[in-house]
């Protein structure tokens, strides 16, 4: 026990997907075509309650895609949250707009009231537009992410971005499965609640396709400017197919049939897998509960959270140990962890931009640690983990 590596967050993939990816290689279907993708992106859509869903090959590909949809374009700014991982934001830029980072609140998602004072405060809205008095740019829209698979409060985001006519993007790629068991989006799957969400398969998500990602909305018209655009625009009557017409610059972004062959798969696991990370947390908070000076996040009790990271709060002081000193003594030991991101309004590309009022998501920065969450993680391991934090 004690020789072995204790993984942070690795796939649980069938053996029998060979089957599946045998199918794909002798029919030749191993690229953007093929019976998979389809199935996929119907199976999906029905687990999260919509009429349908759009593959593409990475979740910052369908973000990507999706803020385009939406109007983001050069010279806009885009309100986003500064505690997530980097891909939620890249792609405002890659659409030349500028993002304004916001701070979060204790479940680390976006925090609402930074967010409403920022519109208030820092902006005028003359109707039709919210234009940023700092920089005389409009605000087209929010990047929501739903950290770890909490839930950023919806309810208040969307008055928001009615109040403001701000589009909204839910980044749910770490929040497939999750959703709302109370209040006005009862019964709502992240990323089917705002305008557009979108999911990733990537190798460390609940459920993983190697890399992938899916779009969603309840707006068929902007699903089908998603499959549009991923299939680098590329007209589909028989006539244009046949001579390659194009009717906008699109992005080769589809879902590879060998990834969709994993992901129809998986997504039959995917309640499965949700039970186990519930169950395994428990595990974690009853070991550590007696533990001063940590604590393990909780997750809203508003949601059917799909508990995908399991993060802890170190309190320096009153644990007699540093979140990096833990950090290093748990990696000694074989067990892999990591802290939370490093703020993206401090990373390189990024520290010229605007933030408002980024206070909490510091100190979270500062002393959250994630520890082990893969589905295959046993009893004893996790109870291993805990043993190693309390011999400090
Ligand atoms: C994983 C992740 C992404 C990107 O997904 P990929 O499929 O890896 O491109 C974007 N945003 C957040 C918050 C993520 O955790």
């Amino acid at each position: 026990m004690d020789k072995k590596q204790i993984q942070l967050s690795v796939p649980n993939l069938d053996i029998e997907i060979v089957e599946s990816l045998r199918e794909c290689i002798e029919t030749g279907w191993v690229s953007t075509g093929g019976r998979f993708i389809g199935e996929f992106e119907r199976k999906t859509a029905q687990y999260v309650g919509i009429a349908d869903a759009v593959s593409a090959q990475s979740g910052t590909a369908g973000l990507h895609v999706a803020l385009r949809i939406l109007g983001i374009s050069a010279g806009d700014e885009v309100l986003v949250p500064t505690l997530t991982f980097v891909a939620a934001v890249n792609p405002v830029k890659y659409l030349g707009a500028e993002p304004v980072f916001m701070d979060c609140d204790d479940s680390f998602c976006m925090d609402v009231d930074k967010l409403e004072q920022f519109c208030q405060e820092e902006c005028i809205f003359d109707g039709a537009k919210l234009i940023d008095k700092k920089t005389g740019k409009t605000i087209k829209a929010i990047v929501v992410v739903h950290i770890f698979g909490n839930l950023a409060d919806m309810e208040r985001i969307m008055d928001i971005s009615q109040k403001y006519n701000l589009k909204v993007l839910e980044d749910a790629t770490e929040a497939l499965g999750s959703y709302y068991k109370e209040g006005r989006y009862r019964g709502y799957f992240s990323g089917t609640i705002a305008d557009m969400g979108v999911y990733s398969f990537n190798a460390n998500k609940i459920i993983t396709t190697g890399g992938g990602g899916m779009i969603v909305s309840r707006n068929q018209h902007y699903l089908d400017e998603a499959r549009y655009l991923t299939i680098t625009a590329k007209k589909t009557s028989a006539e244009e197919t046949l001579f390659f017409v194009h009717g906008d610059v699109g992005y080769n972004y589809r879902m590879l049939n060998l990834q969709a062959a994993l992901g129809v798969s998986q997504i039959d696991k995917l309640e499965c897998f949700i039970e186990t990370k519930i169950a395994n947390y428990k595990t974690y908070k009853e070991e550590l509960q007696k533990v001063d000076g940590i604590r393990i996040i909780p997750f809203k009790e508003d949601i059917r959270a799909n508990h995908w990271f399991y993060s802890l709060y170190i309190d320096n002081e009153r644990f007699g140990e540093s979140r990096n000193e833990l950090m290093h003594r748990l990696i000694q030991n074989g067990i892999q962890c990591r802290p939370v991101w490093k703020l993206i309004h401090t990373l390189e590309p990024y520290i010229n931009a605007q933030n408002y009022k980024i206070a909490k998501a510091v100190d979270y920065a500062d002393h959250i640690l994630n520890v082990p969450c893969s589905t295959n993680l046993t009893s004893e391991e996790i109870k291993y983990v805990c043993k190693i934090i309390k011999e400090k």
